[in-house]
């Protein structure tokens, strides 16, 4: 039997962040291992950094698209898959991952776009980027310059993709906010939208978080292990 809020439950949204990835192996922006070549990420995931220095920006996104396409979904992103076998479910991330999408997990929404795929700066198309590609990456189509296909501090969320999130969290039953500092928005604002409109808000995390004294039920533990406590696989 899983916890009471889950079996109850009607309709479900989770927010996910970068915690959840961690037991693939995958740091964290404020975690111990977030620094590379002593940059913070913020010096790096914005539109400035990008405009003064595309190499070494587009370096530090073929060093993390090596990470992800070498790690694994772990339990947690496959309870995550299994569970919207089970319920109305619809998985907003704010990862730029994808391992989510490989664990099998269909409703996704990304939040912050992905690293696996470049953007054209002339005409829009996304281009796959493999292993190892060399940069900075042309576009495919119509050889323009290309940036990565994520959302950079201080740049607007993808509208669309925004508003549905809002729509799933507004209309759930159970909020379910996991491995997520809730630091960057809208990460707060979607749990509180939850919470506000009576639904039931269950967090997942380690850490005491911002979200932590508006959640109904607070599992201080790694994502895959807090996930098999509330689903009791
Ligand atoms: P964050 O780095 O601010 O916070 C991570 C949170 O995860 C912390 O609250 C921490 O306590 C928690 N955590 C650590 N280990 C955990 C575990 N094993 N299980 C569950 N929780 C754990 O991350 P954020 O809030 O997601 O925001 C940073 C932004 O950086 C994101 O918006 C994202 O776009 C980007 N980012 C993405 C990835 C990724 O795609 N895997 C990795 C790093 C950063
Ligand atoms: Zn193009």
């Amino acid at each position: 039997m899983a916890h009471p809020l889950i079996e109850q439950a009607k309709r479900i949204a989770v927010l996910s962040g970068a915690g959840i990835s961690a037991e693939s192996g995958i740091a964290t922006f404020r975690g111990k291992d977030g620094l590379w070549k002593n940059y913070r990420p913020e010096e790096l995931a914005t539109p400035q950094a990008f405009d003064r220095n595309p190499e070494l920006v587009w370096e530090w996104y073929a060093m993390r698209l090596n990470i992800v396409l070498s790690a694994k979904p772990n339990q947690a992103h496959y309870l995550l898959a299994n569970l919207e076998k089970e319920k109305d479910l619809t998985l907003v991330t704010q990862n730029v991952d994808r391992l989510h999408h490989r664990a099998g997990s269909a409703n996704v929404l990304e939040l912050h776009g992905n690293i696996s795929h470049s953007r054209c700066l002339q005409c829009g198309h996304l281009s796959l980027l493999e292993k190892d590609f060399s940069y900075p990456p042309l576009c495919k189509v119509c050889g323009g310059r290309t940036r990565p296909n994520v959302v950079w501090f201080g740049e607007t969320l993808p509208i669309s993709v925004f508003q549905k999130s809002i729509q799933a969290f507004e209309s759930c039953d159970l909020a379910l906010i996991i491995g997520t500092s809730a630091v960057v928005e809208p990460a707060a604002s979607l749990a509180r939208l939850a919470k506000n409109k009576g639904a039931k808000v269950i967090e997942i995390n380690p850490q005491t978080t911002s979200l932590s004294h508006l959640s109904d039920l607070s599992i201080r533990a790694g994502a895959a292990k807090g996930l098999q406590e509330l689903l009791n696989n």
